[in-house]
C-alpha cells in the first residue's frame, strides 16, 4: 500500500497532499496495490470525500484532541502508530514546513531511508522499488535513489511539483477513524499561544500571473517597477536567490530548488540569468517571456519568448502601454 500523509490547518486542505495523491495513484497502478491518504486533527470529517476524489482508496482519520494544532513529537508519534500498523510499502509526505520536520522524525524513529524534495517519483519495472529522483550536488546532477532494505520507502516532494489533477467526484472509498494513544507519553513541547503572521498578496504557488526579478534589477526600488507590472497584470511578484538574498524581496517569493515550485500560465524573468538552481522552480510554467541584456543567458533558450535588452526601458514601455489600456 501507497500511504500519503496530508495536512490541514483549521479544516483546510494543504493541497500538495492532493497533488501527492494524484502522484500515488499513477504509482499504485504499476503497483498494483492500494492508496491510504492519512489526515490528523480533530474536525476532518469533511475533508474525507476531497481524498477521495483526488485519489485515496481509503482515508485514516487520525483523530485526538492533542493534534488540533501541530507539534512534531505528537504528530510524530500519532504517524508512527498508524504507519507500523498499516505497514506501508512507501509513504509520501508534503516539503512543506511541516513535511521537512517531520518526514526526519518518522525516518528516524521508523529506522528507514528518507529522500527529501524529489521531483520525479517512479516504480522499477524489474525490482517495483520506488525510484525516489532529485537534485545533487548543488542542482548539477539528477540523482536517482532507493530504499531497497528498509520499508517505508519514504520521500518528500516540494508543493507545485507535481500538478493537481481534476477531482473525480464519482470516485468512492473507505473512511476509517483511528484513535491514536498519546496518553501518559512525555511530551516537551506546549503551545502557549498561537501568533498567525498576515501575509502581504497571494501566495506565489496560487498565482496565474509571475513577474520575478533577478540580480539584473539592482535594487529595491527596481522592484517596485516589477510590483507595479505584476499589479497591472493581476499577478504577483517574486525573484530569484540573487533578489533574495540582497533583501529586495521576501524569501517566501524566491523561486527555485530551495525556494518555491510555481507553473504559472505566465512566467516573466526580469534580469535573471536562470541557473539551473532557479530554472527547477519555474520550467514547467505554461509560457516563459525573458528579458535579458544577454543573449546568451540560459534563461533566454527555455524561454517561449525571449527579449533581450535593458529591463528598465522594456519594463518602463509595458506599464506605459498597460495604463494606456487601463483608460
Ligand atoms: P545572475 O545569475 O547574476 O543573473 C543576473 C542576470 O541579469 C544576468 O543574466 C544579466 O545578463 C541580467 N541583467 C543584468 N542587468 C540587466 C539589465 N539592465 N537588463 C536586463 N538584464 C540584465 N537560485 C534561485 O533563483 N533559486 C533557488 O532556489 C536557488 N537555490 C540554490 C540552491 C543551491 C544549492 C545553490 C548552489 C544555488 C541556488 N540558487 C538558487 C542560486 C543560483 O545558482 C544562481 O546563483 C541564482 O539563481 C542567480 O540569480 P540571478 O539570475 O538573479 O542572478
Amino acid at each position: 500500500m501507497i500511504m500519503v500523509l496530508c495536512q490541514q490547518e483549521d479544516g483546510e486542505l494543504h493541497k500538495v497532499g492532493l497533488e501527492l495523491l494524484g502522484k500515488a495513484r499513477e504509482l499504485a497502478q504499476d503497483l498494483e496495490t492500494q492508496v491510504t491518504a492519512v489526515i490528523p486533527g480533530v474536525d476532518i470529517s469533511h475533508l474525507a470525500p476531497i481524498l477521495i476524489q483526488h485519489g485515496a482508496d481509503r482515508v485514516i482519520l487520525v483523530r485526538h484532541k492533542e493534534l488540533k494544532n501541530y507539534t512534531v513529537e505528537k504528530y510524530t508519534e500519532a504517524f508512527c502508530q498508524i504507519i507500523e500498523k498499516e505497514k506501508p510499502e512507501i509513504l509520501l509526505l508534503g516539503a512543506t514546513q511541516l513535511g521537512r520536520e517531520i518526514g526526519p522524525s518518522l525516518a528516524a524513529r521508523l529506522k528507514t531511508g528518507l529522500t527529501a524534495d524529489c521531483t520525479q517519483l517512479e516504480i522499477d519495472k524489474e525490482t517495483k522499488l520506488l525510484l525516489m529522483t532529485r537534485p545533487a550536488f548543488g542542482g548539477n546532477l539528477m540523482a536517482t535513489i532507493i530504499c531497497p532494505n528498509n520499508r517505508p520507502q519514504m520521500a518528500t516532494v516540494r508543493p507545485g511539483v507535481f500538478p493537481l489533477k481534476n477531482a473525480d467526484v464519482n470516485r468512492k472509498g473507505e473512511i476509517i477513524e483511528f484513535i491514536p494513544n498519546l496518553e501518559g507519553k512525555e511530551f516537551k513541547i506546549t503551545i502557549e499561544e498561537i501568533v498567525k503572521k498576515v501575509r502581504k498578496g497571494t501566495d506565489i504557488t496560487e498565482t496565474k500571473i509571475i513577474v520575478a526579478g533577478g540580480r539584473g534589477i539592482g535594487s529595491k526600488e527596481g522592484f517596485e517597477q516589477l510590483k507595479e507590472l505584476a499589479d497591472l497584470l493581476g499577478g504577483e511578484v517574486a525573484g530569484s536567490r540573487a533578489a533574495v538574498d540582497n533583501g529586495w524581496i521576501e524569501k517566501d517569493r524566491q523561486v527555485g530548488q530551495t525556494g518555491k515550485v510555481v507553473r504559472p500560465k505566465l512566467y516573466i524573468a526580469v534580469g535573471i540569468s536562470g541557473a539551473i538552481q532557479h530554472l527547477a522552480g519555474m520550467q514547467e510554467s505554461e509560457y516563459i517571456i525573458a528579458i535579458n541584456k544577454d543573449p546568451e543567458a540560459p534563461i533566454m533558450k527555455i524561454a517561449d519568448l525571449a527579449i533581450v535588452g535593458d529591463w528598465k526601458q522594456i519594463i518602463g514601455r509595458l506599464i506605459q502601454k498597460l495604463r494606456q489600456e487601463e483608460k
